[in-house]
């Protein structure tokens, strides 16, 4: 048994029932145990048809050559990730898109949710002048799986964004902008380590757009710290973007790719891509945390990244079907709200799988609202985890709820259904 008493702050933090824990064990329970829970809740992708073929087949064809078994079953890899993996990465970025990429600048980790981990620890806490230094994020709300990841408390620090309404006289869609002015207020501080950015970001399915990620590079350059852009949903894969936005790297990047929601999280393959010194880094924790990284998913995805096709993925399968759904589910959320009469806005869908709901008439917190729908067999995400960092009382903290809509139509439009008819019972 675990004493309380005797366990370590660290060990505290971490163990605690955080909500990126609750989250995975709500979303693992609907997909394995509990198949008549309506599942919006975590950010499992959908398995697109097409995608799904070509990886049952690229498979088939894995087994039948001894020297990729070995490499995925019988070894172990180098922590910083499989050789022939990393130079081909390394090779696509550079013939693609003419960046300055060699080996040296990628690292393999087991998803980039541990990226993530790995990153922020190793920018975030004390100094070693005892300095306290943070993490800044420059849009908030953020992605949750962030929010429990420092091994010290208080690393966080967020900002508030603009918010514009963009859509026609009922006012039902709006959209969150960075605010500049804050974001350099804060980093003259002196006290911000790195920034951190999710692009399309997580929960709000917000894309910052080319214009805004240049005016965050030119304050990083300024201030002298990197920015991590975390691109699970983003380009150059598996680009879920329904907006025109170009990949982007420099000197003082860190750029996270992950096979995740290109259909493979189960394989659990993150890539980073940044200074040299930085990836060592990573290759060192990745030793220490776990020897070396999970291979399933750089075997498999090998002759996709040699010939370029993983590009080609998105634009021709996820893109049409998350599209499909995001435009279906939109429709669903109008109908539903308008039959419920109940006020409601939602963020511009631009990226990710997301559907970010705000009820401004919301008698309860997002939280509990999130409790009674689950209780009616919808899972969905609280708006109050995302806003961790945020010093002020915002109230979209509490009215807000992500819901993810790659799931089957039935279910989805079932669970829009109900989410009305609750929120139409819990209003002011
Ligand atoms: N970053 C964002 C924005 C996410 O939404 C997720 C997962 O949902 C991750 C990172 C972690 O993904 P993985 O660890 O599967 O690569």
């Amino acid at each position: 048994m675990l004493n309380p008493d005797v366990i370590t702050r660290v060990g505290a933090k971490l163990s605690q029932a955080t909500g990126i824990w609750e989250l995975m064990e709500d979303l693992g329970h609907a997909l394995t145990v509990d198949p008549d829970m309506r599942m919006l809740g975590g950010g499992n992708p959908a398995m697109v048809p097409e995608f799904t073929q070509a990886a049952r087949q690229r498979l088939k064809q894995m087994l039948e050559e001894p020297e990729t078994v070995a490499a995925m079953l019988g070894n172990y890899d180098p922590p910083r990730g499989h050789p022939r993996f990393i130079e081909a990465f390394a090779a696509l970025l550079r013939r693609t898109y003419g960046w300055p990429v060699q080996p040296e600048h990628v690292a393999i980790t087991p998803g980039s949710q541990c990226a993530t981990f790995f990153l922020i620890n190793l920018f975030a806490g004390q100094d070693r002048a005892g300095k306290q230094r943070k993490i800044l994020l420059p849009l908030c709300p953020e992605y949750l799986g962030y929010a429990d990841q420092g091994l010290e408390p208080d690393i966080f620090v967020a900002c508030r964004p603009k918010l514009e309404w963009i859509e026609g006289p009922n006012r039902h869609l709006f959209k969150y902008h960075i605010d500049l002015a804050v974001v350099e207020e804060r980093l003259r501080q002196g006290d911000i380590a790195a920034m951190l950015i999710s692009r399309p970001t997580n929960p709000s399915g917000n894309v910052l757009a080319d214009d805004e990620i240049r005016a965050l590079s030119g304050l990083a350059s300024q201030f002298g710290i990197p920015i991590i852009l975390d691109q699970a949903y983003g380009v150059p894969f598996p680009a879920i973007v329904y907006t025109s936005i170009q990949p982007v790297y420099a000197p003082h990047f860190i750029l996270l790719f992950s096979l995740s929601k290109i259909g493979l999280p189960g394989t659990r393959t993150g890539i980073v891509v940044g200074p040299a010194e930085v990836t060592a880094a990573v290759a060192s924790l990745t030793a220490v945390a776990g020897l070396a990284n999970p291979t399933l998913g750089q075997q498999m995805v090998l002759p996709w990244i040699e010939d370029g096709s993983i590009l080609e993925i998105g634009p021709r399968w996820l893109q049409p079907f998350y599209n499909a759904r995001r435009l279906k589910a939109r429709e669903w959320l109008h109908a539903a709200f308008e039959r419920a009469r109940v006020p409601w806005a939602m963020h511009a869908d631009e990226g990710a799988f997301f559907h970010w709901l705000w009820l401004p008439e919301l008698k309860i917190s997002s939280r509990e609202f999130c409790q009674r729908l689950k209780e009616r067999k919808v899972l969905t995400v609280p708006g109050e985890y995302f806003f961790y960092g945020l010093e002020e009382n915002w109230t979209h903290r509490h009215q807000c709820l992500r819901i993810n809509y790659s799931g089957h139509e039935n279910v989805v439009r079932e669970a829009v259904e109900i989410i009305a008819d609750e929120a139409a019972q819990n209003q002011r």
